[in-house]
């Protein structure tokens, strides 16, 4: 296991290629995984292999329909309306167990290219509400995968604590503020950079980034 080696959990967003800067940053050999549960656009896939493949990062595709198959959602079918839960509930968005299943595939992953880290974009600030995104569900699973491997993994999660401003504001330190404003996907409609404007991940994104540009002057 190298001790300066790292997997990132990306998706082609604007969290995780800033995941994928900062893993460059603090790790001499950087590697990336992305799941292909059917997204609703394509182009999401097509837009984290850019990515990789500009950054010069080794690209891992994991085809993941199984999850598709288990629990259709709004980010894998089109006839499901994309919602922000209402008052405690949910959104439409949401997989139960996605983010359980990544990283643990991202685990088995790790543990077969012999990297000890694992980084990914989760975040308990944007209010998404997703339980598997939250700090003690990352720190327990790592516990788990740790035992089930008899492994020393580490899984690192840069964004936990920040806003989306304060995540533009860290892309910036690492000087991919344009990279990641002009070549991520984050829009649920399938619109590069800035996207539609219209979708919650526009309106959060756009929001974050005003914030932050705002707070320079
Ligand atoms: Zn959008």
């Amino acid at each position: 296991m190298k001790h300066d080696k790292a997997v990132v959990v990306f998706s082609g967003g604007q969290d995780s290629t800033t995941c994928l800067f900062w893993a460059l940053k603090n790790f001499k050999e950087v590697e990336a995984v992305t799941f292909d549960y059917g997204q609703r656009h394509a182009l999401e896939i097509e837009c984290a292999k850019q990515i990789a493949q500009e950054l010069n990062v080794r690209h891992h595709i994991l085809n993941m329909s199984l999850l598709n198959q288990l629990a259709p959602n709004a980010l894998t079918r089109d006839d499901i309306e994309i919602k922000e839960g209402e008052e405690g509930e949910l959104p439409s968005t949401f997989v139960p167990g996605r983010n359980l299943v990544f990283l643990s595939f991202a685990g088995i992953l790790a543990s077969q290219i012999g990297a000890k880290h694992i980084v990914t974009g989760v975040c308990e600030t944007d209010f998404s509400g997703y339980p598997d995104c939250r700090d003690a569900f990352v720190k327990s699973l790592n516990v788990t995968l740790n035992l089930s491997m008899d492994t020393s993994f580490v899984i690192h999660t840069p964004l936990m604590w920040i806003d989306k401003a304060e995540t533009w504001a860290l892309a910036d330190q690492l000087g991919a503020f344009d990279f990641v404003r002009q070549k991520t996907l984050t829009c649920y409609n399938g619109i590069i950079a800035d996207g539609c404007g219209e979708c919650p991940a526009c309106k959060l994104r756009l929001q974050g980034m005003e914030a932050y540009v705002h707070s320079l002057k």
